[in-house]
């Protein structure tokens, strides 16, 4: 007796990084923030009012849309809030294609993800190959035969970041075609596309509350973007799920994104860190592409990415690896403090030697 759907039996779903709680590692491998939330986070969780919680929450996450309006300079009516932007993502594909449509196209190399909503949402894809250097091919993916575009900006697990001029170029040239940019990891680049909403009807930028923020484990995210596009994500989510912001996480990510300043030093602190565990990386013999991210993807002749791999987690070290053409070359190394860089680095020496 099968009781699975076939779609249920026949998907391939997403594997999200391990977090093991059996042993204490140091955890580079689900660009995780190293540092905690800003304060004002824990002192919203301090004063929460429990009595509060028999409530449902805002169906709209308003107080949080308001904040987040606020903080890009938007309109709350540009903005839409989920469980985590994952969910905007997911929402974002019955939202804006169509089955018997001609396509989401994206990256070869990129968030693992879009392909997985795509299939789940019987979509077709257009996959553009990255250049050998890992860059976007903006040329041919513009000329794909497609209803938009998803484009990770900086790109996962490259790194590899776009300005904002040239995806302005590139939104420009497809103005039939929806653009999602899903801006993940772009507080650590400093070149997003949200300035561009008000002028491109075809773009919708997607952020996250989880990596810059340091709020992985509250599950929050949103899009920004033109109103009739947010009223498609809306539509969209009044089919799954009425609340997928919980009151928790509407009160602490909006303490978080008024909190610019805390966020800024933290912030600044990875980037100087990526930049010298980079440099550290290519003097050891690596191929490390310029990293825009909060993470480095880092390859090595003669030795493949799943032995780097076992032996730093053999030596507590903990990094992203993928069994897949290219990736494995590589693993994907989330920048830590200056403390747990160094043991990176210092494991890394000893592996090579
Ligand atoms: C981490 C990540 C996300 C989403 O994370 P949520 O925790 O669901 O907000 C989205 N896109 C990319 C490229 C990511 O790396």
């Amino acid at each position: 007796m099968d009781f699975l759907s076939k779609k249920a039996r026949g998907i391939v779903p997403y594997t999200a990084g391990e977090q093991p709680k059996e042993r204490r590692y140091i955890k580079l491998n689900t660009n995780e923030n190293p540092y905690p939330p800003s304060p004002r986070v824990a002192e919203v969780l301090r004063t929460l009012e429990t009595e509060d919680l028999r409530r449902y929450p805002r169906p709209d996450a308003g107080k949080l849309r308001a904040a987040i309006a606020a903080a890009e300079g938007v309109g709350a009516e540009n903005v839409f809030c989920g469980n985590g932007s994952d969910e905007v993502l997911a929402l974002s594909f019955p939202a804006f294609f169509d089955g018997d449509g001609a396509g989401a196209c994206f990256a070869d190399l990129t968030y693992s993800f879009y392909e997985v909503f795509a299939a789940f949402f019987g979509i077709p894809t257009k996959i553009v190959p990255l250049r050998a250097d890992f860059t976007f091919d903006l040329a041919a993916m513009q000329a794909a035969d497609c209803q938009g575009y998803y484009i990770a900006n900086p790109n996962a697990p490259t790194g590899v970041g776009i300005g904002r001029a040239e995806m302005e170029r590139f939104v420009a040239s497809v103005p039939e075609k929806l653009v999602v940019l899903d801006e993940a990891y772009m507080d650590f680049f400093g070149e997003s596309c949200v300035p561009l909403t008000g002028k491109y009807p075809n773009v919708l930028v997607v952020k996250t509350f989880s990596k810059s923020y340091s709020l992985a484990g509250i599950r929050c995210g949103y899009a920004v973007g033109d109103a009739v596009l947010i009223d498609g994500l809306t539509r969209m989510k009044d089919c799954f799920n009425s609340y997928p912001v919980d009151m928790v996480a509407e009160a602490v990510c909006t303490a978080a994104i008024e909190d610019k300043a805390y966020y800024a030093e933290v912030t600044a602190r990875v980037v100087s860190e990526r930049e010298r565990v980079r440099a550290a990386l290519l003097s050891m013999g690596f191929t490390v592409p310029e990293s825009r991210s909060n993470f480095l993807f880092a390859g090595r002749a003669k030795v493949s990415g799943g032995e780097i791999y076992t032996r730093l987690r053999q030596a507590g070290v903990l990094v992203r690896y993928w069994e897949k053409p290219v990736l494995r070359d590589f693993v994907r190394i989330t920048v830590g403090t200056p403390e747990e860089n160094d043991a990176l680095l210092s494991q890394l020496h000893t592996i090579l030697s």
